[in-house]
Formats: structure tokens, sequence, C-alpha cells
């Protein structure tokens, strides 16, 4: 593993993406500038003080972590892991095996369907919903709304990065959401 930046106790998660976030332009769609975090993820001391940014302002307010696919998986399991609380996978469609809850909705770059599975969610489960990037806001606003279905109480969003131009807040109006960064 590249380590590329020297892990130091004044280090902040803030800095770490600053540093090692990459900047794509015309993926996956022309005109989409998409934020690469993978270099972050692969940073030991960068990953690290990601997981415990995301958890920070919602520390010991959750029972359930949910990441939504991809890469809200790794940031999901880590948080669950490191607070001693479940982890539960929102997923495309045609994943689940079971009978699913479905939300559709739109996204920067098309629209798209999330699920969980159906009885999965104890209802009054307090879940912290995860993602790598909020962009317009549509698929924090879904899965949501998923748990809400659910019986769940959405306790609130952390995203890594939160594009705020693309003002995705406006879609999880009634939640709090935490971003590691805002750009
Ligand atoms: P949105 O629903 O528009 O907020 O889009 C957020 C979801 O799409 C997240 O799962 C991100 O991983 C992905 N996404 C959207 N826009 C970007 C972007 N510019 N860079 C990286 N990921 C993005």
């Amino acid at each position: 593993m590249n380590i590329s930046v020297p892990a130091g106790s004044d280090t902040t998660a803030q800095d770490y993406i600053e540093r090692l976030c990459l900047t794509v332009q015309d993926f996956p769609r022309p005109g989409i500038s998409f934020r690469d975090l993978t270099p972050v993820f692969g940073d030991p001391a960068a990953f690290r003080a990601v997981i415990d940014d995301l958890v920070r302002p919602f520390a010991g307010e959750f029972d359930l972590v949910a990441g939504i696919e991809a890469r809200g998986f790794l940031l999901a399991a880590a948080v669950a892991y490191a607070t001693g609380t479940g982890v539960m996978a929102v997923r495309k469609p045609g994943k689940l095996p079971r009978s699913v809850l479905s939300e559709s909705y739109s996204l920067e770059y098309g629209d798209a369907v999330l699920e969980i599975h159906q009885g999965d969610v104890v209802p009054g489960t307090r879940v912290l919903v995860l993602d790598d990037v909020l962009a317009t806001g549509g698929t924090l606003g879904a899965a949501t709304r998923l748990f809400e279905t659910a019986g769940a109480e959405v306790i609130g969003c952390a995203v890594v990065l939160e594009l705020a131009a693309l003002t995705g807040r406006a879609r999880v109006p009634r939640y709090r959401v935490h971003a590691t960064v805002s750009a």
C-alpha cells in the first residue's frame, strides 16, 4: 500500500481529504467532476481519521449503520465495528434474495433504485445512514425513506464529502447531515 501522507497527530480528516481526494473530469459522463476518495480510504491514518470524524456528531445515538452501495459499505462496516453497532447494506436492485422495500430517485448522473430487505430492520431501531459523497441528495433521500418505511428512526446522515453547490441537503431536510468536508 502506498502511504502518501505521513501520519501525524495534528493531521485532521479534512487535511487528508484535501491532500488525497482526486477529481476525475468527465467521469462517468461528460460534464461530471467525479470525486475519487479511493486514495483516502487506502491510507491507514486517513481512513481512521475519516471514520472517527463521521461518527463524532452522532456518538451513542445509533444502533445500526446503513451503508449505501458501494463505497458506503466500506464506511459503514468500519463505523459499525468501531462503535459496536450493527451494519446494513443499502443495495442496488436485484441483489437481495428476499422481499424488498424499494425507493426510486434521481442522482447527478442518472436515475436509480435502492433496496433493503423487508423485515430486516426492527421498528424503532436508530439508524445512521452513510455514504461517501453527497451530490444532489437523491441517494440519501431514498435511503432515509427506506428506513422510515421500515419503521426505523433515522437519526442522521454522514458523508465524507459534500458538493455544497448541488444543495443536496435540501433533499433530506428533516435530518442532521454531517459532512467531513463541504466543498
Ligand atoms: P446524489 O444522489 O446526487 O447525492 O449522489 C450521491 C451518490 O452518487 C453517492 O453514492 C456518490 O458515490 C455518487 N456521486 C454522485 N456524484 C458524484 C461525484 N461528483 N463524485 C463522486 N461520486 C458521486
